[in-house]
């Protein structure tokens, strides 16, 4: 594989969609760079209101805005939280890092997601919080996760990084939470670099959630002339996303539409002409995909043919990968909890397979990278 060749088609590649290059001189001449600045408001007060979130904090990625959950939660040794095992390592580590205990629940057998059934069998008295991750944006059932949260007097938090723009019955993913978060690394619908975001939809965390995310002190009631001073009052970390990324961030936000259209358009070619080996049992993929274009992905029959795939598409200068391996086999967790079975989830991870997507990706691209996956399965029937 040469990935300077013409004909490479990378799995990611991130670009500038709008003004981002302007917005970022223009950041520079008003000569505000740190956190919180002119784009960073503009960008907060976008997503407040088009999405009808709560408070919204833009954070350095999606990992801090989980780790400013588990500092509002107190999250201490004793206390659990409940989440999927196929999800992305920060999702549980936010939580372990503050010595909770990490509840896995297996996925649902149709989809990645938590499987909701599963969720109530596993609250027990320090059950502090339920992480719903909504996998290539398809939302889990949050009026259920609500219902039970509310009975049990826990906290729910949505992992929406992979979610944006995704409206689930009456509301957008990220606003039915007490809390979500966000991302906008590399890899993600709308991005700048690394970036992320806190969103505060119960009032209760609304105050402490600025002292935490500036440092642990009440710097931003200072700056509103709540105080005549600010002052270290609590914990806290460095949270905020540099004025550079937000400047980058809002080009991307105001193009979210034709983000949503480029991303969709590719997911419903994948879906037309990858029909027919679906068809014939030879992978399986949901149809939509994804919501929100976010990721397209394939089922293979097993780990060894997925491996194959995988390299003769890269043999063919097509970079596919894998998804997460579950965090309850991680050697991190097994070395304190015992082997276990979710074999939903397991399965995803041996057979789930991510083709390339991207929003500048070309309709001859995506018909290279469908007639190349139809190669792979054509031979395969010819040797077999
Ligand atoms: C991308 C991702 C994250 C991490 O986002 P960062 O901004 O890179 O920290 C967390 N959870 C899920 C589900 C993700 O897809």
């Amino acid at each position: 594989m040469d990935n300077t060749l013409p004909n490479f088609i990378p799995f990611n590649k991130p670009g500038i969609v709008g003004k981002e290059l302007d917005y970022i001189q223009d950041a520079v001449k008003r000569g505000h760079l740190s956190g919180n600045g002119f784009y960073a408001k503009k960008c907060q007060n976008l997503f407040e209101e088009k999405y009808k979130f709560g408070k919204c904090l833009l954070t350095t990625s999606c990992t801090d805005a989980l780790e400013m959950c588990a500092l509002l939660l107190n999250v201490k040794q004793g206390d659990e939280v409940i989440m999927p095992s196929y999800t992305f390592v920060s999702t549980a580590n936010a939580f372990a890092l503050r010595g909770a205990e990490i509840v896995f629940v297996d996925s649902e057998e149709s989809n990645p997601n938590m499987a909701v059934s599963q969720v109530e069998k596993a609250i027990t008295k320090n059950t502090k919080a339920i992480v719903a991750v909504h996998y290539a944006g398809v939302p889990c059932q949050m009026e259920v996760l609500t219902a039970l949260a509310k009975k049990h007097n826990i906290v729910l938090i949505e992992d929406a990084a992979q979610a944006i723009d995704v409206k689930y019955q009456d509301k957008y993913l990220g606003a039915w939470g007490d809390l979500a978060t966000f991302s906008f690394h590399e890899t993600k619908n709308i991005q700048c670099g690394e970036g992320g975001m806190l969103v505060v939809n119960n009032p209760q965390f609304k105050e402490r959630a600025e002292i935490l995310w500036e440092k642990g002190t009440n710097r931003q009631a200072f700056f509103r002339g709540q105080v005549d001073k600010y002052r270290w009052v609590d914990l806290g970390s460095s949270f905020l996303l540099s004025e550079l990324n937000a400047a980058y961030l809002f080009a991307q936000i105001e193009k979210i539409d034709q983000i949503m259209t480029w991303r969709r358009a590719i997911c419903a070619r994948y879906e037309k002409g990858l029909k027919r080996l679906k068809d014939q049992s030879l992978i399986d993929f949901p149809e939509p995909s994804s919501p929100n274009g976010h990721l397209f992905y394939l089922k293979i029959k097993n780990q060894e043919q997925r491996e194959e795939l995988i390299n003769y598409l890269k043999s063919e200068n097509i970079l596919s990968v894998f998804h997460y391996q579950c965090l309850h086999k991680s050697p991190f967790f097994l070395k304190n909890h015992p082997d276990k079975t979710l074999s939903n989830a397991e399965g995803f991870e041996d057979t789930l397979v991510r083709l390339p997507l991207f929003n500048s990706m070309t309709e001859e691209e995506t018909s290279q990278v469908i007639s190349k996956v139809k190669d792979f399965f054509n031979n395969m029937k010819i040797n077999a």
